[in-house]
């Protein structure tokens, strides 16, 4: 199975470190599925920038390329540091409330409510939770801490403050203000930070996919945790965010949630994204460590539909070298990947809920194709659908098949690169059936995912005006 296809996707983040288009492009070559614009960092004009630029490349290069632009959320974060500061055991720092640079000793937090927030005795976690503080002072203008786990700070780090204690509540107004930069650049998808219900996800209030973009629900408090099924229906798409779902949840229950979040939301039929330091060594490193070798693969067989790179690519050595390494690991892990046994158990845990109106129909067709191509063994499974809503249900069954996914809609051909397993295929319209059947496989041989005499499945609409999935049909290729 050497010259299969990798069916995990790979979204990288993109900052200084590939700021360039040679780079961006050479980390598409190497495997990029999206490219991911942390809106945390850098300035807004930067990232329009860098979108208009990764729409040019994926022209160059043939293949969608999603863009997903993450909203920092009530992120707190320190003021930047002008050069990496290495923090010891047992320093002193002061942290006070305001605007300005942060240095080793002296932390500026962009929090006006910091000190009523803050007690003596809690622990304050910085960056992505490796660096540990304990507050031993308090005063009516300043903290005072200690440093129990020492490491580097570098650019904005931010500042983990309990989420039930902070007042503040996702999206914030800054992040209405860059949703609607982004929507009118016509984005793809949309990370939501610190989300804490469905309601937050309701709050931004956009068109469904593919009209508006696909919402992105980070997953990284514990309320959002214990609203998961609320929040998956709600979004298009969910991110275990492991960075700071690791320092609100205990570090030894994080590799079950990252589980049961992934096999909830696939179950669902969002794909599921699996985020935070998986080859964090490979900033700096040529190499990932053994740790994150597995970690990767390790999340392919919890069922991951995409693995995220952060750092690595925004600020690391080599970003196209780590998205090549990244692929390697992802489609290695593909291949041993236990399909059959998914399916069965997706079918036996998930879907004994029955759905209403046309779930319960695109549940039991996607549920018969999965069936079916067991039987036959189909060279591919051709799903027509607008929305990519389909193609993502039949996805959820991790069939051995090639999806092909075909759609009349440019947003769609985005969206869907973030889908397990699913290729995209524009086709200039859906008519009727009969015609639709005959276009997609022309296409498909035309772009060699088929030849003539393979059998086939091919999942859709009746007709144009019926919006289920309605239909499928076996078909030997002319
Ligand atoms: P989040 O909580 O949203 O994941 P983060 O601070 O962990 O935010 P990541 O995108 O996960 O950020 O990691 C990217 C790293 O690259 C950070 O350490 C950040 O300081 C650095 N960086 C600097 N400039 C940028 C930029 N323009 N875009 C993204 N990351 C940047
Ligand atoms: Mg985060
Ligand atoms: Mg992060």
């Amino acid at each position: 199975m050497s010259d299969v296809k990798r069916r995990t996707k790979i979204i990288a983040t993109i900052g200084p470190s590939c700021a360039d288009e040679t780079t961006m492009k050479a980390m598409v070559e190497a495997g990029m599925d999206v490219a991911r614009l942390n809106l945390s960092h850098g300035t807004l004009d930067d990232h329009l920038q860098r979108l208009g630029q990764l729409r040019t490349i994926a022209e160059v290069v043939g293949r969608p390329v999603g863009v997903m632009a993450d909203l920092p959320g009530p992120k707190v974060r320190l003021g930047s540091f002008e050069e990496p500061a290495n923090l010891h055991i047992n320093d002193e720092i002061l942290l006070e409330p305001g605007d300005g640079m942060s240095s080793g000793h002296h932390f500026v937090v962009d929090y006006e409510s910091l000190l009523a927030d803050i007690r003596e005795g809690d622990r304050l976690a910085v960056g992505d939770g490796s660096i540990v503080l304990e507050v031993f002072d308090h005063t009516s203008t300043s903290l005072r801490a200690r440093v129990l786990y020492g490491g580097t700070v570098q650019g904005r780090p931010g500042l983990h403050i309990p989420s039930d204690r902070l007042k503040l509540t996702t999206p914030t107004e800054d992040d209405l203000r860059y949703l609607d930069a982004m929507v009118e650049h016509d984005i793809d998808m949309i990370a939501l930070s610190f989300v804490r219900s469905a309601h937050d996800v309701r709050r931004v209030g956009l068109e469904p996919a593919p009209r508006g973009p696909l919402v992105v629900a980070k997953i990284e408090t514990r309320s959002a945790v214990e609203n998961l099924d609320g929040i998956i229906t709600e979004s298009g798409a969910v991110m275990v965010a492991r960075g700071d779902l690791g320092t609100e949840c205990s570090i030894q229950d994080l590799p079950h949630l990252q589980k049961s979040i992934i096999a909830r939301c696939i179950a669902l039929g969002r794909p599921a994204i699996t985020a935070t330091q998986m080859l964090e060594s490979m900033i700096s490193a040529p190499s990932p460590t053994r740790a994150e070798a597995s970690d990767v693969a390790n999340a392919v067989f919890d069922g991951t539909s995409a693995v995220m790179l952060s750092a690595e690519t925004a600020i690391g050595r080599d970003p196209a070298h780590v998205v090549a390494t990244m692929a390697s690991i992802a489609q290695r892990a593909d291949q041993e990947f236990n399909y059959d046994q998914w399916g069965r158990q997706l079918k036996r845990d998930h879907l004994a809920e029955r759905q209403a109106g046309d779930l319960a129909v695109t549940d039991t067709m996607t549920l018969a194709t999965w069936q079916a191509a067991k039987e036959i063994q189909p060279k591919a499974i051709c799903c027509i659908s607008r929305s990519g809503f389909t193609v993502r249900a039949i996805a959820r069954f991790r069939p051995e098949a090639p999806i092909l996914g075909f759609t009349p809609e440019d947003r769609t051909m985005r969206q869907l690169t973030m889908s397990w397993g699913a290729t995209p295929i524009k086709i200039d319209r859906i008519d009727d059936n009969v015609t639709t059947v005959h276009n997609v496989l022309e296409i498909a041989k035309a772009q060699g995912h088929i030849r003539a005499g393979d059998i086939v499945a091919v999942l859709g609409g009746s007709s144009a005006s019926v919006n289920a999935t309605d239909t499928l049909r076996m078909v030997r290729c002319p």
